[in-house]
C-alpha cells in the first residue's frame, strides 16, 4: 500500500475515474476528437459540480501511468486531454512526458487550485470561486474558461484576466444548469467587451460524454 502511495505522490501511478474516446466539447478545441483521463480526487467542492463522484480519489483504482497512455493509443485520435476531478492535485510530469513520447497532443483542465506541473501543449484554466487558484497556473494557461452561474461572475472573469497573458484565449461558458438565465447576458457581454468568446458544452447537446 506504501509503494502505491508513494508511486501516486511521485505521479508514475494515478487515481483513475474514467477514461474514454469522445469529442470535445467545449472550448477553444470544440468539435475535436480526443481520448478524456479523468483523475479521481478533487478539493475544489464548486457547488455545480457535474462530477461530484469524482471528488473522492479513494473510489478510484490506481493505475500506472503506462496503462493509461496504453488506453489511449487504443484509438485513432492523437490529443488527449487530462480532466478531473482537479488533476494538479498529482504531479503530471511522468504521464504528460510518456503521452507526448508516443506522439500525443497532451491538453489540461483545471481550476489551478494546486501548484502547476507537467508538460502541456494546450492549458484550460478554469478559475473557480470556491477555491483560490496557485499563482503558477496564470503564466501558463493558452485559455481561460469562465463559467457563468452568477452575476457576479462577470467580474470574477474580469479579475483572472488580468493575470493571464494578453495571448491566453478568453472564455464565457453557461453553466448547464443555468443556460436559460445567462445565455443571453454572455451574448450581451461578449458583444460589449469582445476580447471574450461564449463556448456551450456541445457534448450535452451531442449527448456525448
Ligand atoms: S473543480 Fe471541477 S471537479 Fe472539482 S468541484 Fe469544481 S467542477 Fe467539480
Amino acid at each position: 500500500m506504501d509503494e502505491l502511495k508513494n508511486k501516486v505522490n511521485e505521479g508514475l501511478a494515478l487515481p483513475v475515474m474514467e477514461a474514454f474516446y469522445t469529442i470535445q466539447g467545449e472550448g477553444t478545441h470544440v468539435g475535436t476528437a480526443a481520448y478524456f483521463i479523468r483523475l479521481g480526487g478533487c478539493d475544489v467542492g464548486c457547488v455545480w459540480c457535474d462530477v461530484k463522484e469524482s471528488w473522492d480519489a479513494g473510489k478510484w483504482p490506481i493505475l500506472a501511468i503506462e496503462e493509461i497512455v496504453k488506453g489511449a493509443l487504443e484509438y485513432p485520435g492523437r490529443m488527449v486531454v487530462i480532466t478531473g476531478g482537479e488533476p494538479l492535485m498529482y504531479p503530471l510530469g511522468p504521464l504528460t512526458k510518456l503521452l507526448k513520447a508516443q506522439g500525443f497532443r497532451v491538453h489540461l483542465e483545471t481550476s489551478g487550485a494546486h501548484p502547476f506541473s507537467g508538460e502541456f501543449d494546450w492549458v484550460c484554466f478554469s478559475p473557480k470561486k470556491f477555491k483560490k487558484p496557485h499563482p503558477s497556473i496564470y503564466e501558463k494557461a493558452d485559455e481561460l474558461k469562465v463559467v457563468v452561474y452568477h452575476n457576479s461572475d462577470f467580474e470574477f472573469a474580469e479579475t483572472h484576466a488580468k493575470n493571464v497573458a494578453d495571448t491566453c484565449k478568453k472564455i464565457l461558458q453557461p453553466e448547464w444548469g443555468k443556460q436559460d438565465q445567462f445565455l443571453g447576458k454572455i451574448i450581451d457581454y461578449v458583444k460589449s467587451h469582445p476580447i471574450w468568446k461564449i463556448s456551450l458544452q456541445t457534448h450535452k447537446f451531442m449527448d456525448i460524454p
